[in-house]
């Protein structure tokens, strides 16, 4: 008798990503050696990245691109992930407005990172790689790229930014489950990490820092490939499945968003719900609103600037077209530790310079108190990331119930809190104040990539 491949039923998910690069109007500018400006094409981000990975990063053609069935499978433990009414949420508010959570919270690291850590795990394992690295802010990608690297058999180093290994050593331990080396970050394990500890021994880290540490580790290291958890195209089509599903759960609850909303860190879960939907207003006329919710301590897209700059502190990475405050920004202490980065993805800055996407910014304490709200009225803790999405959904519900209007809002639930209570018990003790940075502090960042700062 043939085995059974799927211990649980086999559900229906999605079998593509949808790449918006493909229908965008205006194509994202292209990414530059941060030496010579040349563009670069796949083949220059290979000693980097998986090779499919560097493809999928700069396919400006394929609309839809196939899911591995390795990848599938995988996705099955979780997926699809749930689509809820909250009901609790809109009685607390009195909002005439429908709102809708995606909940990918559910996945087994809590978050929604598993979507892309699973193919970029695949994606080298195809490819004879051994050895994966990356770095991790809060955590969350960490866990996500130790459970997938485990998934694959491969070996996984992580660099995790020195205050969230200090705030938050349950994430570790989770890494350390999985099997995962786990560096805080900056180290003296690298070069990048020994320059900025000799600048300045009391730096806490930043996700800039960890990232320029996990690079030099896969160049300098025999058959290593590096991962990242935000910011790049590939992970951005990674997340699509969110909002694919998310679409078909809204035609089945006979309703379609009139407002999407992501929590906004690099951009991959705010990509992940926002373009599939986002394709009706580029295909089919759609008026669907857009909005990208980050903290007022890094409001790169509120109060960036649009220019090229490195991915990551040390600018061992390509120059990227980018909302930015520079990549030698030091973003503020936040519990949303996942938001905490200086740029925005390429894709998503080129949609926001077309007037597709909106920002808003959130101090922390009102982001806590909208999430303490929606743990009341949903039951779900959510993670300080998500606390963003959650007050703008918020604002958006109370601005329905002032005007008399009814929208249909959705937003993502990007992941759960149980990992950051930490942060509760300093929003409860009332430690927790709205910080945020001042134009002075952001002025002095901006253009440090000092590039191409032509009109752009
Ligand atoms: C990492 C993370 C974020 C921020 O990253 P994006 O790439 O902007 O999505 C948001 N929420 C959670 C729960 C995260 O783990």
């Amino acid at each position: 008798m043939k085995q059974k491949k799927f211990i649980l039923p086999e559900r229906e998910i999605p079998t593509q990503w949808y790449n918006i690069q493909a229908d965008m109007p205006t194509k994202p500018m292209p990414i530059l050696d941060p030496k010579t400006h040349k563009v670069l094409k796949p083949e220059d981000l290979y000693p980097i990245f998986a090779e499919e990975c560097s493809k999928q990063e700069l396919d400006q053609t394929r609309a839809w691109i196939d899911i591995p069935d390795e990848v599938l499978e995988k996705y099955l433990v979780y997926r699809c992930t749930p689509l809820v009414r909250a009901y609790g949420l809109e009685k607390a508010l009195d909002t005439p407005a429908h709102i809708y959570f995606k909940n990918e919270s559910v996945s087994p690291l809590g978050s929604h990172k598993l979507n892309t850590a699973l193919a970029q795990a695949y994606y080298c394992k195809k490819q004879g790689i051994t050895n994966i690295t990356t770095e991790t802010g809060a955590g969350q990608w960490g866990c996500a790229l130790a459970y997938s690297a485990n998934v694959f058999g491969l070996e996984s180093a992580v660099y995790m930014v020195k205050i969230s290994f200090e705030q938050k050593p349950y994430r570790r331990s989770i890494m350390n489950v999985y099997g995962a080396t786990v560096t805080a970050s900056p180290s003296m394990s690298t070069r990048a990490g020994k320059d900025i500890i000799t600048k300045d021994p009391t730096y806490q880290g930043s996700l800039g820092a960890a990232i320029s540490e996990a690079i030099e580790l896969a160049l300098t290291t025999p058959n290593c490939k590096y991962t990242l958890g935000s910011v790049l195209n590939h992970v951005c089509l990674h997340q699509t499945i969110i909002g694919l599903e998310a679409e078909k759960q809204m035609e089945m609850a006979g309703e379609y968003p009139d407002i999407v909303i992501g929590c906004f860190g690099g951009g991959s879960n705010f990509s992940g719900i926002t373009f599939p939907f986002m394709r009706h207003n580029l295909l089919d006329g759609k008026k669907t609103r857009f909005i990208a919710a980050e903290p007022s301590a890094c409001p790169k897209l509120t109060r960036g600037k649009f220019e090229y700059d490195f991915a990551d502190e040390a600018g061992y990475t390509p120059l990227l077209p980018m909302y930015t405050l520079g990549h030698t920004f030091k973003p503020a202490n936040i519990h949303a530790g996942g938001l905490r980065y200086h740029g925005a993805g390429v894709v998503i800055s080129q949609l926001m310079k077309d007037g597709l996407v909106e920002a808003q910014s959130f101090g922390q304490l009102d982001t806590f108190d909208a999430g303490v709200l929606f743990a009341r009225s949903e039951g779900i803790i959510p993670a300080p990331e998500s606390c963003h999405a959650i007050a703008s959904a918020v604002k958006e519900a109370l601005r329905c119930k002032e005007e008399g209007t009814r929208k249909t809002i959705l937003f993502n639930l990007s992941g759960h809190g149980l990992v950051d209570m930490v942060a509760y018990d300093q929003y409860f003790a009332g430690d927790l104040t709205n910080y945020a940075v001042s134009d002075v502090e952001i002025q002095k960042y901006i253009g440090s990539a000092d590039a191409l700062n032509v009109n752009l």
